[in-house]
C-alpha cells in the first residue's frame, strides 16, 4: 500500500537535500510539470522497507518576485492537501524562527499525522537547541542529518508510527478481510532479526540451518516466504522475518570491493531489523569489521545479540567463553549487557537459545518505564553523586521522562545541561541500564536545558 508525505518547511532547512536522500540521488522521477505543480517535485521515496511518493515543496525561494511569500503559501497548503503525512522540517542548528512557526501554523490546521524533523543535527550536542521545537505544537522533534543520512531510522519508525495503517507489514495486507469484519489490531508482526558478521561467519549457513530446522518440524515449505530482502517463517509459533546479508555479498563479483560491500549491505540490514545478530567466528573473535557492525547496530539504535558461530571447533578450549564475554565488555560499553551465545550453524546447536535471545533483546529494547519511577531514580542517583559545578555554577537536573522506545530514549530536564561532562552522562545511562534492566541496547539520552 502507497501513501503520500509531504516535505514542508522554511527555505534552507534541508527539505531538498531529505528529498534526495530519500528519492535517492539520480532524482530520475521528478516531475517537472508545467503550471501550478511547477515548484514541487515528487518522487518515489525509499525509507527500509517502506515506499512511498514524497513532495518537495523546495526550490521557492529561488523565484524573487513579489508574490513568492502567496505561492510560497499556497504550494504548501496544496502538498499538505495531497498528503497522508507532513514532514515537518526545522534546522536544529538555527533554532525555531518566526517563519518557521508560521509553517507550523499552516500545518497543524491540516490536522494530519506530522513527523517533526529537526535536521542538520549530526552532532549530537545540537539536540539541545531544539528545545524549543517541543513549543510548535508537533510532537517531539526527530533529530535527522540529511546530509549525512543520520537518525533515518528514527525517521522510519516516527512515520510508521504516524501512519500505522499505511505502514504495516506488507504481508498483513495481502489478506484479504472478509466484509464487515475488523482486521485483528493485535495481529502479531514479525520479529525483523538481521544477521550480520564478516565474509565467512558462518551467515549463510546458521540461516539455512534456521529455516531446515523448522522444514523439518512443519513440513517442507510450510509458512516460508522468500522475498528479495528477506525470509520469513516461524519458530515456535512466532513470526520471524530474516535479513540475510549473505545472498547479497555473494554476487558482488570483484574481490577487492568485498570488505566494503559488506559493510554496506550490513547496513542495510541492520536498518531493516529490530534486533540485530552479530555472527562472530568463534577462531577469530572480534575482527575489524565486526567493530564496524557494532558501531552500526549502536548509531542505528538497534537491539543486539551475539553469536559465536563454529563452536563446535573451540567448544573443547577450557575458558573460551568466558574470555569472550571479557573481551566484550569493553567492545560492547554502548550496546553493554547484549547476550552473548556460543552456537554451531553447522550441528544446529544453541540455536534455539539464539533466538529466544532475540525474542528477549527486542522486549528490552521496547521497554517503557514509567515516569515516576524514572523520577524516583532520578532524586536518588544524583543525591548519591551530584553533578559538578561548572564556573561557580552547580548544573541542575531537574526531571526526566522516557520520550521514546526501540531504543529506549529518555529525556532529562534541567538547568546548564549541556556543561554536564561526558562521564557524567556516562554514569546516569549505565544507571539507567542497570536499575530498570536494559541490556543489549543502545540508550538515548537528550539533555534539555529551556532557555
Ligand atoms: P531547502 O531549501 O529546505 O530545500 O534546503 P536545502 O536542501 O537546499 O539545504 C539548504 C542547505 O542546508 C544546503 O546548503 C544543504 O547542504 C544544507 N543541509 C541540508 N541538510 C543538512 C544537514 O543534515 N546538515 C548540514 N550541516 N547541512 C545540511
Ligand atoms: P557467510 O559468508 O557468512 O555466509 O559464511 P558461510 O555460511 O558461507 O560459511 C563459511 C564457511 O564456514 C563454510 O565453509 C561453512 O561450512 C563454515 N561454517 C559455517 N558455520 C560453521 C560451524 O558452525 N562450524 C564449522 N566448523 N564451520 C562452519
Amino acid at each position: 500500500m502507497t501513501f503520500t508525505v509531504a516535505i514542508i518547511g522554511r527555505p534552507n532547512v534541508g527539505k531538498s537535500t531529505l528529498f534526495n536522500r530519500l528519492v535517492g540521488k539520480k532524482l530520475a522521477l521528478v516531475d517537472d510539470q508545467p503550471g501550478v505543480t511547477r515548484d514541487r517535485r515528487e518522487g518515489e521515496a525509499h525509507l527500509g522497507d517502506l515506499t512511498f511518493t514524497a513532495i518537495d515543496t523546495a526550490g521557492l525561494e529561488e523565484a524573487d518576485d513579489a508574490s513568492l511569500a502567496g505561492r510560497m503559501r499556497q504550494q504548501t497548503e496544496a502538498a499538505i492537501q495531497d498528503a497522508d503525512a507532513i514532514l515537518f522540517v526545522i534546522d536544529a542548528r538555527a533554532g525555531v524562527t518566526p517563519i518557521d512557526r508560521h509553517f507550523a501554523g499552516l500545518v497543524r490546521r491540516a490536522s494530519k499525522p506530522v513527523v517533526l524533523l529537526a535536521n542538520k543535527a549530526e552532532s549530537r550536542a545540537v539536540g539541545l537547541q531544539t528545545y524549543e521545537a517541543f513549543g510548535l505544537g508537533l510532537g517531539d522533534p526527530v533529530p535527522i542529518s540529511a546530509e549525512h543520512g543520520e537518525g533515518l531510522s528514527d525517521l522510519y519508525d516516527a512515520l510508521r508510527e504516524a501512519l500505522p495503517e499505511h505502514t504495516a507489514a506488507p504481508e498483513e495486507d495481502e489478506f484479504e478481510e472478509p466484509e464487515g469484519e475488523e482486521r485483528d489490531e493485535n495481529a502479531v508482526r514479525p520479529l525483523r532479526i538481521a544477521i550480520v558478521g564478516r565474509p565467512n561467519a558462518g551467515k549463510s549457513t546458521l540461516i539455512n540451518r534456521m529455516i531446515g530446522e523448522d522444514r523439518l518440524l512443519t513440513g517442507p515449505e510450510a509458512g516460508i516466504t522468500r522475498d528479495s530482502i528477506g525470509i520469513e517463517w516461524e519458530w515456535r509459533g512466532k513470526p520471524v522475518k530474516l535479513f540475510d546479508t549473505a545472498g547479497m555479498r555473494k554476487r558482488a563479483k570483484v574481490e577487492d570491493k568485498l570488505e566494503k560491500l559488506s559493510v554496506a549491505d550490513g547496513l542495510r540490514a541492520v536498518r531493516f531489523a529490530e534486533v540485530v545478530v552479530l555472527l562472530l567466528d568463534a577462531t577469530i573473535p572480534f575482527e575489524k569489521q565486526d567493530l564496524a557492525i557494532l558501531g552500526l547496530v549502536e548509531k542505528e539504535g538497534r537491539a543486539l545479540v551475539v553469536a559465536v558461530n563454529k563452536w563446535d571447533l573451540v567448544a573443547g578450549e577450557p575458558g573460551k567463553l568466558k574470555k569472550l564475554v571479557e573481551d566484550s565488555e569493553h567492545l560492547l560499553s554502548n550496546v553493554k549487557g547484549a547476550k552473548i551465545v556460543p552456537v554451531s550453524a553447522l550441528t544446529g546447536d544453541g540455536l534455539d537459545k539464539l533466538l529466544e535471545a532475540c525474542f528477549e533483546a527486542s522486549e528490552v529494547w521496547s521497554k517503557r518505564v514509567s515516569t515516576a519511577a524514572l523520577n524516583r531514580w532520578l532524586t536518588r542517583i544524583v543525591d548519591n553523586h551530584p553533578p559538578p559545578a561548572v564556573s561557580g555554577r552547580r548544573i541542575k537536573i531537574r526531571y526526566m521522562t522516557q520520550v521514546k522506545a526501540r531504543p529506549p530514549h529518555f529525556a532529562i530536564f534541567g538547568n546548564q545541561l549541556n556543561e554536564l561532562p561526558d562521564s557524567y552522562t556516562r554514569y546516569l545511562v549505565n544507571g539507567l541500564r542497570e536499575t530498570f534492566e536494559l541490556p543489549g541496547t543502545p540508550i538515548r539520552l537528550s539533555l534539555r536545558t529551556p532557555e
